[in-house]
């Protein structure tokens, strides 16, 4: 049985540390996770993405995933991340999803509040906790990052103004749609930085204090730590881990592939170095976060 969202940022929100959310496509990334959540006795909270979740891939991913549940101690969330089609979410909910993203951030503010709401009613009559997008978090480079898989092709890059958050729109956001978490735009970005990113602490500010629920930080890889930290402290309660760990996960095969003659080595030894250097982008993800010791 996996958790929701809602209880886990709950405790996160009370007592000021962020859940780091990781997005994975694979066994190796699912058990490098989980085994690592286990040692820092954190909860983990696993993401799914749809180009994963296609030709059955959904019915792999959730086996794996309760597996996880089922063999560690500490409490697992299975969340689907950036959803923009309904069926796709009543899918994941039916395969035993306890979370799910609606993403209408690029439709204005009337008809993202109406789907968001369509889907809050859908999961929460399942007992699925549902995240939405409040402004929109662009790809750090255009065409790498989410918006380019969920066909945003044109989206702008980097972050201009007019994609942050508005904090005057998200009481009557979170009043229409009753949500459970919100992800707001406040400088990061999905992917990977061309330069190093600064964060709009203040507008945070101003979200939180108007915001009755927990907030959600996309793009956490490569924001550096002190800002992500200072980011926790003023209500970010989950942050979105991807493109680090799977810098982690290619370059650890690539230096092994390369380094190796035997081209039938078994798998467990060419994914060493991969493995090793996941765990190490999970690790310090945890520490920096402060969900280390809460379980
Ligand atoms: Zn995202």
């Amino acid at each position: 049985m996996f958790v929701t969202m809602k209880e886990m940022l709950a405790d996160a929100r009370e007592k000021k540390y962020a859940i780091p959310a990781f997005d994975v496509s694979n066994y190796e990334m699912i058990k490098s996770v989980i085994e690592v959540c286990e040692e820092e006795k954190s909860p983990a909270m696993f993401m799914c993405l749809k180009a994963d979740l296609e030709n059955k891939g959904i019915h792999f991913l959730t086996a794996l995933l309760q597996e996880a549940a089922k063999n560690y101690s500490v409490p697992v969330c299975v969340h689907l991340d950036h959803a923009t089609d309904f069926n796709d979410i009543k899918q994941a909910i039916d395969a035993g999803f306890s979370s799910v993203m609606y993403d209408g951030s690029v439709l204005p503010f009337e008809k993202n509040a109406e789907n968001t709401k369509i889907v809050v009613d859908m999961a929460h009559a399942k007992g699925v906790s549902v995240e939405a997008e409040l402004g929109h978090v662009c790809d750090a480079i255009a065409g790498t990052g989410e918006d380019a898989m969920m066909g945003n092709a044109d989206a702008k890059e980097e972050n201009p103004e007019d994609s942050l958050t508005d904090p005057l729109e998200v009481e009557k956001f979170v009043d229409i749609t009753n949500v459970d978490a919100l992800a707001v735009a406040i400088g990061t970005a999905h992917g990977v930085y061309r330069s190093t990113p600064t964060l709009r602490l203040d507008r945070l500010d101003e979200i939180n204090k108007i915001s009755k629920i927990p907030l959600v930080l996309h793009g956490g890889s490569g924001t550096p730590d002190d800002q992500v930290k200072q980011a926790i402290a003023r209500g970010i309660t989950k942050i979105n881990i991807f493109s680090e760990v799977l810098n982690g996960l290619n370059t650890g095969l690539k230096d092994k592939l390369n380094n190796i003659q035997n081209m039938s080595m078994w798998p467990i030894f060419v994914y060493e170095e991969a493995n090793a250097r996941m765990r190490e982008v999970i690790r310090n993800k945890i520490r920096t976060f402060g969900s280390n010791g809460r379980v």
